[in-house]
C-alpha cells in the first residue's frame, strides 16, 4: 500500500510517502504562504506517486462532521487567507482516493498510537507546545471528537502569583496557550525560548503552566500515555520539571504506579516517532480511512 500523508501547519505542510507500517520514503516541507500557492506544490508533489489513500492532519480549527456541509475545512482560523477553506474537498479534486481527516494533534496522538510511544496501549494524549498549544487524544482506540474538536490549549489554569504577563491568546488573554506558547515566552522575557536555555526560572515558569494542564487533563481523560512535543519540548530539562510538578500537584490522589516518581518517566514521554510524529500521525489517518475504521 502506499500512502499520502499531509501534515497542513500554520508555517509550514509536510507531504510525505509512506506505506501502512508507519515508514516514511520520502518527505518534503512547503511553506504556508496562499492557499494558491501552497496547495499548488502540495499538489504537485502528490502528482504521478499512485498513492491507494491520504491522510491529512490539520492546524484548526477544522469541520470533522462527515454530514457537514463544510466538511473538511479550515474554519475560522485568524490565519490570513486560510479562514472557511476547503483543505479536504481540494486534494479530493486531484486524487479520488479515501482521504483521512483530523486535526495535526489527534492525527499525531494517532500516529503514536499506532507506531510510536503508545504502541502498547488503546488511550493517549499528545500535546505540542509550539507556536500554539494543541492536544489530541485516542481513548479507548479511538480519536477524540465531540461538538466539534477539543481545544484543550485553550483552557484556564491558575496563574502564578510573580507571573505578571497579561497573555498573549487573542481569544482569551491568559489561557494556557496565552501563558505558555512559544510566542508567550517570547513576549513575557523579551527573548526567544532557544537563547532562554540557561534562564531556570523560564522553564520553571513554564513547567509550573504545563503540569498545571497536564494534571487536569490526567483527572479528565485517564491516558495511558502522555506524549510531549513541539519547539518548546526541545528544552531537555523541561519535562524532568513538569513530571515532578505533575506528581506534586496530583499529590498522591490517583493510585496508579505511573504516577509515581519511580514510573512517570516513562508515563509522560517523548514523542517516540520524534519529528515524524505529525507526519506519521497522518499515515496513520490515511490506513484508518482506507480500512474503513
Ligand atoms: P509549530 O508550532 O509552528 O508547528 P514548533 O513546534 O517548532 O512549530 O514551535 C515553534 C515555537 O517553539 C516557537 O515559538 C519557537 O520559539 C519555539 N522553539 C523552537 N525551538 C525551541 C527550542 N529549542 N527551545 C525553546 N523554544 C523553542
Ligand atoms: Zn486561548
Amino acid at each position: 500500500m502506499i500512502f499520502g500523508a499531509i501534515e497542513a501547519g500554520g508555517t509550514k505542510f509536510v507531504c510525505g510517502i509512506g506505506s501502512e507500517h508507519g515508514e516514511i520514503f520520502k518527505k518534503v516541507t512547503i511553506p504556508t504562504t496562499t492557499p494558491d500557492e501552497t496547495m499548488g506544490k502540495v499538489i504537485n508533489y502528490f502528482k504521478g506517486k499512485h498513492i491507494d489513500a491520504m491522510g491529512i492532519g490539520s492546524f484548526g480549527p477544522i469541520d470533522l462532521h462527515k454530514n457537514s456541509s463544510t466538511y473538511g475545512y479550515i474554519t475560522s482560523t485568524p490565519k490570513p487567507h486560510w479562514g472557511h477553506f476547503n483543505l479536504v474537498g481540494e486534494i479530493q479534486k486531484e486524487f479520488p482516493v479515501p482521504i483521512g481527516f483530523d486535526t495535526d494533534v489527534n492525527a499525531a496522538a494517532l500516529g503514536e498510537i499506532e507506531w510510536g510511544a503508545a504502541k502498547s496501549v488503546d488511550s493517549c494524549m499528545y500535546m505540542t507546545v509550539g507556536t500554539g498549544i494543541g492536544v489530541g487524544a485516542v481513548v479507548n482506540g479511538e480519536l477524540l471528537h465531540g461538538l466539534t474538536h477539543p481545544e484543550m490549549g485553550h483552557i484556564f489554569i491558575r496563574r502564578h502569583e510573580g507571573d505578571l504577563f497579561e497573555g498573549n491568546c487573542p481569544y482569551h488573554k491568559d489561557c494556557l496557550e496565552g501563558m505558555a506558547a512559544g510566542p508567550a515566552i517570547e513576549k513575557r522575557w523579551g527573548k526567544k525560548g532557544i537563547e532562554l536555555a540557561e534562564e531556570a526560572k523560564v522553564w520553571e515558569l513554564e513547567a509550573y503552566y504545563l503540569a498545571q494542564a497536564i494534571a487536569n487533563y490526567i483527572l479528565i481523560l485517564s491516558p495511558k500515555k502522555v506524549i510531549l512535543g513541539g519547539g518548546v519540548m526541545k528544552q531537555q530539562h523541561l519535562i524532568p520539571m513538569i513530571r515532578d510538578r505533575v506528581i506534586e500537584l496530583l499529590n498522591g490522589y490517583l493510585h496508579h504506579e505511573s504516577i509515581t516518581s519511580d514510573q512517570i518517566e516513562g508515563y509522560i514521554v517523548s514523542p517516540g516517532l520524534g519529528e515524524n510524529a505529525g507526519l506519521c500521525g497522518a499515515l496513520a489517518l490515511a490506513k484508518k480511512e482506507y480500512l474503513g475504521k
